[in-house]
């Protein structure tokens, strides 16, 4: 099954893909993930992306949507994948459905998160994240705290906050974006009757994991 997870930053996509990655075995393809460990590596890509990444901005198409198709094009993603992050825009979105009516596929589920605005911003603000590339736990250091302070459980590795989540102005600007850019494809996916809309908030004791439980009964046919 192909999905998309949608939602605006701090809502929770992340660890929704990650769940039903885990369960399902398909892919979860963050192109924001594939931004930070090329930045890591100091790649050209990463050196290029980084230039918009700081500040919050959008990396321009040009580098964005080959790196994803390219990713779609390897076998893992091959009996479905769950895209997390992209699209961004109505442009990425019918790149994407260009992308893959090449390889005879659709989209068969875009789930959009949704969080009182207030929640998301506390949530960026104590979002962590687990400095190896390889592993990207995320916590939360008042919903999801590690074990040991400032420690991954999964790996432990040192625990880190995202440059771009340590900044107003960069969070800010990132959820202008959303509204402005990427909310839009609320509409778009709705009118091809993929759309699923969940809504993700301690005020209605509803979280990621209840999110992905439900999913993937719903996958299952349970
Ligand atoms: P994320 O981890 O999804 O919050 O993404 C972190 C940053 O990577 C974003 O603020 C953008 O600079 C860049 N990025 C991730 N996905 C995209 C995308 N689909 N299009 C353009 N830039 C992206």
């Amino acid at each position: 099954m192909n999905i998309i997870m949608m939602g605006a930053q701090g809502t929770g996509k992340g660890t929704v893909a990650g769940l039903l990655s885990e369960k399902t075995g398909w892919p979860q393809i963050s192109t924001g993930d594939i931004f930070r460990k090329n930045v890591e590596e100091k790649t050209e890509l990463g050196i290029e992306a980084n230039k918009y990444m700081a500040s919050g901005n959008l990396v321009p198409d040009e580098i964005t949507v080959p790196m994803v198709a390219n990713r779609l094009n390897e076998e893992d993603a091959k009996d479905g994948f769950i895209l997390d992050g992209f699209p961004r825009t109505i442009a990425q979105a019918e790149k994407l459905d260009e992308i893959l009516k090449e390889k005879n596929k659709k989209i068969d589920m875009v789930i959009n998160l949704t969080t009182p605005r207030e929640e998301t911003i506390e949530r960026i603000l104590t979002r962590r994240v687990c400095s190896n590339q390889e592993c990207k736990a995320t916590y939360n250091l008042v919903m999801h705290p590690p074990k040991v302070e400032g420690i991954c459980d999964k790996c432990g590795a040192e625990l880190v906050q995202r440059k771009d989540d340590s900044s107003r102005e960069s969070i800010n600007k990132r959820l202008e974006i959303y509204d402005t850019q990427t909310a839009p494809l609320v509409e778009y996916y709705e009118k091809k009757g993929v759309l699923r809309t969940e809504e993700v908030s301690t005020k209605v004791n509803r979280l990621g994991n209840n999110v992905a439980d439900d999913v993937l009964r719903d996958i299952k046919g349970e």
